[in-house]
């Protein structure tokens, strides 16, 4: 793995049971995740972008391995924790936090901020109670809040404030990297640029790492180095920000686009209609997950699923338009 990367997630594959118990086989095996590979450099921010279950929520959790993977491997600071038991992870959990989409059920109503902030150094006992408060107080002011809002109770700020401090809460630990699973999709649009624009300005200042999980690519878009553009479980194309507004090369990355008002005279992309929901994973589609919807559908699409592969050196994409329609 090269120096910068931070993060290294090789096939990774995630199948849900359905039905069964302890006493029965599952009825069958869903399949969220399936074989997703990806690096994350030091200091980058990564952008997963889909629709809601393509199965962008259950990778982030599976690289903070609040999940287990049926198989594959995840890379962290150079060692393979894909295995690691619960007490082997504790010294990572600091390093890896998450950041959840909803701040109002994200917090627990009956802590004070405080205690909400500082509850994973209390949990490792890492330190005295007027030293987390000092931490506490400090991560306050770096998200825009007071010193004497420590002592309130959830419920006495908006949404945007309440996601202020669960940003505080995942910086309490210095961790290097942050899953941020749509962190701002659940506040007005007038407050998803203010959280948007503190998550970068604390990316630098705490030479963090983001996971950026999004359903909506303006603003994976804004904050991303790169963007990995995912469907029914799979990459379907992978590529540099700059890429998304110059040539997107999957028709279904195409058909998101077509949803984003971007402010780019010079994108020009074709209409697109897509139609339909994402498959139902226990009858899944035959050869490219995404032909029932795709425009541009031909036979070898319908029989044969195409890999991710290389159009360019840093771009990505599965898709037989680029590989070739011959069966
Ligand atoms: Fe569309 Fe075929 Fe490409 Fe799939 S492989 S996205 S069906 S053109």
């Amino acid at each position: 793995m090269p120096e910068s990367n931070l993060l290294q997630v090789t096939e990774l594959t995630k199948h849900f049971p359905l039905g069964g118990g302890l006493a029965f086989k599952p009825q069958a095996w869903i399949p969220a995740v399936d074989g997703v590979s990806f690096t994350v450099s030091k200091g980058e921010s990564f952008g997963l972008v889909g629709e809601s279950g393509c199965g962008k929520t259950t990778l982030g959790r599976l690289i903070l391995r609040l999940i287990d993977p049926t198989s594959g491997r995840i890379i962290f600071d150079d060692q393979d924790i894909t295995e690691l038991s619960r007490s082997q992870m504790r010294p990572y959990r600091s390093k890896m936090q998450i950041i959840f989409q909803d701040p109002y059920s994200s917090l627990d109503p009956r802590m004070k901020v405080e205690a909400i902030i500082t509850e994973p150094l209390g949990v490792n006992k890492l330190l005295s109670k007027s030293q987390r408060r000092e931490i506490a107080t400090e991560l306050l002011e770096k998200v825009g809040l007071r010193a004497i809002d420590l002592d309130k109770y959830p419920h006495e700020f908006s949404g945007g404030q309440r996601q202020r401090i669960g940003i505080a809460r995942a910086l309490c630990v210095r961790p290097e990297l942050i899953v941020a699973d749509e962190p701002v999709s659940a506040l007005d649009v007038s407050i998803q640029a203010q959280v948007i624009n503190l998550m970068e300005d604390l990316k630098d200042e705490f030479k963090l790492s983001y996971i950026f999980i999004s359903h909506d690519l303006s603003v994976v878009h804004h904050v991303c180095d790169r963007i990995a553009v995912m469907y029914f479980g799979a990459i379907v194309e992978l590529a540099p920000n700059e890429v998304f507004n110059i040539s997107p090369r999957h028709p279904y990355t195409e058909a998101l686009l077509q949803s984003v008002p971007l402010p780019d005279p010079h994108r020009q992309t074709k209409p697109f209609a897509m139609e339909g929901d994402v498959p139902n994973p226990l009858e899944p589609p035959t050869g490219c997950a995404f032909h029932p919807r795709c425009q541009y559908v031909f036979d070898k699409c319908r029989v044969k699923t195409p890999p991710l592969v290389a159009v360019a050196s840093d771009h990505f994409v599965a898709c037989w338009l680029n590989q070739g329609r011959g069966l």
